[in-house]
C-alpha cells in the first residue's frame, strides 16, 4: 500500500511499511545540515524524498552558518514514521532511520538528548528491546563506519529508561 503527502513542496508517493523490528542510527557525515537539506541531497541520489524519518540538527543547517543554540538537538521529521525509508541498504523495510547531523563520534549533549528520549520513546511504541537500536554500521549489507560511535553505549541508556 502507498501513501501521498507533500514534503518540501513536493508531493511524494510511498510505500507503507509492514513491520518495525529495529531503530537504526546514523550521522550525516557533515557538518551541517536538516531534513530540507538532506531531501535536496538524497533526491540528487535519485530518492524519491530525503530516507532518514528523524534527524538531529547540531546547530548548523547551512554551510556557512553560525552555531544556533536554540537548533541544537532539535528535532525534525523526515519521512513519515509509517513508511519505508531509505537509509540503510538491506534493513530500510523493517526499519526507523535516525539521522545525528555531524560526523560520528563528535555529537552534541543535545544532539544525544534528544537521541536518547526518542529511541525510548519508539521502543515502546514499537514494543522493541534495546537490542534492536543499532548503528547503520551494523546492519544491513554497505560497509560503513557510520554513525561513528559504538551504540552499545545508547542501548545501555535507553535500557534504564524503558
Ligand atoms: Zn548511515
Amino acid at each position: 500500500m502507498s501513501v501521498k503527502f507533500t514534503f518540501n513542496g513536493r508531493v511524494v508517493d510511498l510505500i507503507i511499511r509492514e513491520e518495525t523490528n529495529r531503530l537504526v542510527v546514523h550521522h550525516s557525515a557533515s557538518h551541517y545540515g536538516d531534513a530540507r537539506e538532506f531531501d535536496l541531497w538524497h533526491r540528487a541520489r535519485d530518492f524519491k524524498m530525503v530516507g532518514y524519518h528523524y534527524i538531529i540538527l547540531n546547530g548548523y543547517r547551512n554551510q556557512h552558518d553560525t552555531y544556533n543554540m536554540k537548533l541544537d538537538g532539535v528535532l525534525e521529521t523526515g519521512r513519515p514514521i509509517d513508511v519505508i525509508g531509505a537509509h540503510a541498504k538491506g534493513a530500510n523495510p523493517d526499519s526507523i532511520g535516525i539521522c545525528l547531523v555531524g560526523k560520528g563520534p563528535y555529537f552534541s549533549v543535545p544532539q544525544i538528548s534528544t537521541l536518547v528520549t526518542l529511541c525510548a520513546d519508539l521502543s515502546r511504541v514499537y514494543g522493541l528491546s534495546s537490542d534492536n537500536i543499532k548503528g547503520h554500521r551494523n546492519v544491513g549489507v554497505t560497509g560503513t563506519a557510520c554513525p561513528g560511535f559504538d551504540t552499545e553505549y545508547l542501548r545501555a541508556i535507553v535500557r534504564r529508561m524503558t
